[in-house]
């Protein structure tokens, strides 16, 4: 049976640890602050949002939330964000992902202040990332890298499977384990024969988005394997295949459970180590975005470009 990375318990240590640095700015007269820009009514943005501002609450940082109607147009949603990019109480901007289609999301994410940037997905702070002089880099893979220094997971010279290459997970998590020394390959939609690749892997890291696509046929023995994926299921069979046992009561009681991207109840029993879902990657990369943050305001503070 695995062990498990308790990514809550590592968020809570990285919470720990900025409110000593928060107290430090907050003695000169600096309140870090983020602006979140939410548009439409997507209910799991709305939560997650709302798990972000929370957290600014818990650390005692400033937020302000711009709420806009599903319909606005590109440029309504530009206006917002030079409005943040001027702001001198917002050091991070957060552009909550995804926005809606009418939205030109590639125009929005450019135009967001680089040196503001806290999720990393500005051009310059991915070009940054690529040629390992990292600004800010995005919360999730930045969370899981911190997880895995955490529990001692060696990198270097290790074989890492990525599955999934979106801009926000999949492949700012192969360069980061890339620059670990690990050697890194990544899988997507198009890979062929899935399970014989991912077998290679002493790390693998699922950023898929299906529930339980990764199977016990798909690890090796005693491989670390970390789930981003975040899948609410809501009928009974997929949680009789799901779920472990001791989660059916809950889901029978609420109708609905969140599940990853890998079949826990049979990867628990081949891999070495494993995140569950919920309680591991999800909490860290809002402790990532908090650190983010207090890193922006730190830097404004010192007078210099975050770094
Ligand atoms: P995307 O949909 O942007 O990317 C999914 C990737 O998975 C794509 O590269 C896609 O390939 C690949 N893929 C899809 N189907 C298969 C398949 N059958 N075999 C192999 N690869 C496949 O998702 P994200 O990267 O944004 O998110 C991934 C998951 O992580 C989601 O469940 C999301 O909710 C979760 N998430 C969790 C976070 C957290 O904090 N825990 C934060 C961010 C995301 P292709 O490129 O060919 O289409």
């Amino acid at each position: 049976m695995s062990s498990l990375l308790d990514g809550r318990a590592a968020a809570n240590d990285i919470m720990a640890g900025l409110r000593d640095v928060v107290g430090q700015l907050k003695a000169r007269g600096v309140v870090p602050g983020l602006g979140v820009l939410l548009v439409g009514d997507h209910a799991a943005s709305a939560v997650y949002v709302r798990s972000k501002t929370r957290s600014c609450e818990d650390l005692g940082l400033f937020h302000e939330t711009r709420h806009l109607e599903a319909q606005v147009t590109t440029d309504e949603v530009l206006a917002e964000v030079r409005r943040f990019n001027e702001r001198a109480d917002v050091h991070g901007i957060l552009v909550q992902l995804p926005l809606p289609p009418q939205v030109d999301g590639q125009r929005v994410l450019d135009l967001v202040d680089p040196t503001k940037d806290v999720d990393g997905f500005h051009p310059e702070n991915v070009g940054r990332l690529v040629q390992k002089r990292p600004r800010f880099v995005p919360c999730t893979p930045a969370g899981i890298m911190e997880l895995l220094a955490r529990n001692h997971v060696e990198v270097a010279g290790r074989r890492a499977v990525v599955v999934g290459r979106s801009d926000i997970v999949g492949k700012p998590m192969a360069h980061l384990l890339l620059h670990g020394d690990a050697t890194v390959t990544v899988c997507h939609s198009r890979t062929r024969d899935l399970a014989a690749v991912t077998r290679e892997a002493d790390i693998l890291i699922a950023a898929i988005g299906r529930a339980g696509l990764v199977r016990a046929e798909h690890v090796k023995a005693g491989a670390v394997v970390v789930d981003v994926g975040m899948n609410r299921i809501t009928t009974m069979n997929e949680a009789a295949d799901l779920l472990e046992e001791t989660r059916l009561a809950a889901f029978r009681a609420k109708g609905w459970a969140l599940v990853g991207d890998v079949h826990f109840p049979s990867v628990r029993g081949v891999a070495g180590a494993i995140t569950p879902v919920p309680g591991g990657v999800g909490p860290l990369t809002i402790a990532l975005l908090m650190k983010n943050t207090v890193q922006a305001a730190a830097a404004r503070a010192r007078g210099t470009p975050p770094r």
